[in-house]
């Protein structure tokens, strides 16, 4: 039984004002325990330890939406994995596809940034997704499975525990299109038979797969009711309590 988990990714956005009161008003409106569903959240790095200290004694989890893959060094503006740890952060969100695209994210890199996240003991979110014309192209497995075996490319089973996998196809990022439940399944069936095959049948079942791309509180309940959909990665609708407190509540039991 796989425990649904529903991260907000808030991306660039909100002040500092305004990200304490959307945290306070999750809290508050939360309603489900950590064995229905399990919720995290993920700031701008300057709000991080923040937020972690209001997190404090509720049932969410805090996770960054990078991290370098050095543990320490000249890497001006980097922040670290450790750095994540030392303020609380539990995972990290790493290979999410505006990196890939606006900060030149590489295969290679996601699997470097990977091994740094397992060392710092951070949960990992991996996120891999094709773009609309690869899907109309017909190759959107080849590039999802190449993203795989590229970031997992040193990872053993007992790695699996450790790591989330997020489809997010990009032409359904921010865009208001989403992927029909349908669509998403068959992407996510694939996604565990790779994981199969990689890593065993018993490590597949284990593994997590979060579904991102335009979850709003209309479309969850068709997508987390799907057999291999095991949550959802949120951007959009994470930035307001109500719309990400209804995901939250429908994705439960
Ligand atoms: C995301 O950033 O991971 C995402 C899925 O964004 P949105 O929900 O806004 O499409």
């Amino acid at each position: 039984m796989r425990t649904p988990f529903i991260v907000g990714n808030w991306k660039m956005n909100l002040n500092k004002a305004n990200a304490a009161t959307l945290v306070q008003d999750i809290i508050t409106g939360l309603h489900t325990s950590i064995h229905e569903v399990e919720v995290g959240l993920c700031p701008p790095f300057p709000y991080l330890e923040r937020i972690s200290k209001l997190l404090e004694g509720s049932p969410i989890v805090l996770g960054a939406q990078d991290g370098h893959w050095a543990e320490h060094g000249a890497y001006t503006g980097e922040v670290a994995m450790p750095m994540l740890v030392d303020v609380g952060c539990r995972y990290v969100i790493i290979g999410h596809s505006e990196r890939r695209q606006h900060s030149g994210e590489t295969d290679f890199i996601v699997a470097k940034k990977i091994a740094a996240a397992l060392e710092a003991g951070l949960r990992v979110i991996l996120c891999v997704g094709e773009t609309e014309e690869q899907r109309d192209q017909g190759v959107m497995e080849d590039i999802v499975a190449g993203q795989l075996q590229g970031a997992l490319v040193e990872c053993f089973p007992d790695d699996m525990a450790s790591i989330i996998l997020a489809y997010e196809p990009i032409w359904a990022i921010g865009t208001g299109k989403t992927a029909s439940s349908e669509q998403a399944q068959e992407v996510h069936e694939f996604l565990r038979a790779w994981l199969s095959r990689r890593f065993g049948d018993a490590t597949a079942e284990t593994v997590r797969i979060q579904y991102g791309g335009s979850v709003k509180p209309g479309n969850i309940r068709s997508l987390i009711t799907m057999p291999d959909i095991d949550g959802a990665l949120v951007g959009g609708a994470s930035l307001t309590a109500e719309a990400f407190l209804q995901i939250v509540h429908q994705s439960a039991g």
